[in-house]
């Protein structure tokens, strides 16, 4: 299907991105690597009027650590930027290892980190992911610049805390180098998608652990920390009963997702099989 006609402007800056969004006649959207967007005006899911293309924004891309030691990344970073990043790799491996398995190589190409998070498709991985590694989302819009925890950020299905005209600046991770990382999913075979993703983060000492951040996308309408199997295991020796306490823990009372693909029920069983998996290969030997 052909998208319903728009506008189609170009921004230089950030300002101009704003001031173009605020002067267009109807619905605009800000265009990145257009791997959402693109394919829901396919679908007449979405009919904005005005498109504005925000790539060539150069001060939006970047990876950096910053003055506060916390590893900032540019929005328009793509999937594959982070996945090959040195600097992520030492500071937050994590955010790589969701990266890497993003779709196909021309996704992770395209597609950016701003764009996913503004997007917040309850598939997608790097929500667990910024969840676990509480990062900081800073947006710019007509009203001023505003810094927010990922975990407000990320409202429902679909849904953040982006006001209109807001544009996603930067994402800022604190440093966790030297804590243990996975991410692993259960993906859609054809879009690649999370059915289940879970993201683990830990500070530990062998299995000793002193804190543990676990947080699941694809299971429910928006992406969550599991805080019941987090406190089986913090503070605590990880063992086999341990992990399959915290595997037990998991889930219970998510209002999980339920289509023609995977049941409700079904996203709860992998969801926990895939956290005792994920736990058994971070704290192996
Ligand atoms: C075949 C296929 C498979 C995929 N598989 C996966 C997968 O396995 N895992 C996964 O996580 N994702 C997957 N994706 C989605 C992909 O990661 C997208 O790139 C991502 O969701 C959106 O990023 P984008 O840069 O393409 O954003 P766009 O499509 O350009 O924009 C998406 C939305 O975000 C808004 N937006 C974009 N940038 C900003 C910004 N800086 N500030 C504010 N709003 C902004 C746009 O207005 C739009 O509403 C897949 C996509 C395709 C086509």
């Amino acid at each position: 299907m052909f998208p319903a006609s728009f506008d189609y402007r170009v921004a230089e800056s950030i300002d101009e991105a704003i001031s173009l969004y605020q002067s267009a006649d109807g619905e605009a959207r800000y265009l990145a690597g257009g791997h959402s967007l693109i394919p829901a005006m396919k679908l007449r899911l979405a009919r904005p009027s005005r498109l504005i293309d925000i790539r060539p924004i150069e001060q939006l891309r970047y990876i950096r650590v910053g003055d506060d030691g916390a590893v900032h990344i540019g929005s328009l970073t793509t999937h594959a930027e982070i996945a090959a990043s040195d600097v992520i790799a030492q500071h937050a491996p994590l955010l790589a290892q969701a990266a890497k398995v993003i779709g196909d190589v021309q996704v992770r190409n395209m597609g950016t980190i701003g764009g996913s998070l503004a997007h917040n498709d309850p598939g997608a991985d790097y929500p667990a992911a910024v969840l676990a590694l509480e990062a900081t989302i800073t947006v710019q819009g007509p009203n001023g610049t505003r810094r927010i925890a990922a975990a407000d950020f990320l409202k429902d299905m679909y849904e953040t805390a982006l006001e209109p005209g807001e544009i996603i600046v930067d994402v800022a991770v604190p440093s966790y180098s030297g804590w243990k990382s996975t991410y692993v999913k259960f993906f859609h075979p054809a879009s690649r998608y999370a059915v289940v993703g879970v993201a683990i983060l830990a500070n530990a000492d062998g299995n000793q652990v002193q804190d543990i951040r676990i947080a699941y996308n694809g299971v429910a309408s928006c992406a969550f920390r599991d805080t019941a199997a987090e406190n089986v295991l913090k503070g605590t020796t990880v063992t086999d009963t341990a992990i399959a306490e915290a595997a037990n823990a998991a889930l219970n009372g998510v209002d999980a997702l339920s289509d023609h693909f995977a049941s409700a029920e079904f996203r709860k069983h992998i969801g926990r099989v895939y956290l005792k998996r994920a736990l058994q290969g971070l704290f192996a030997g």
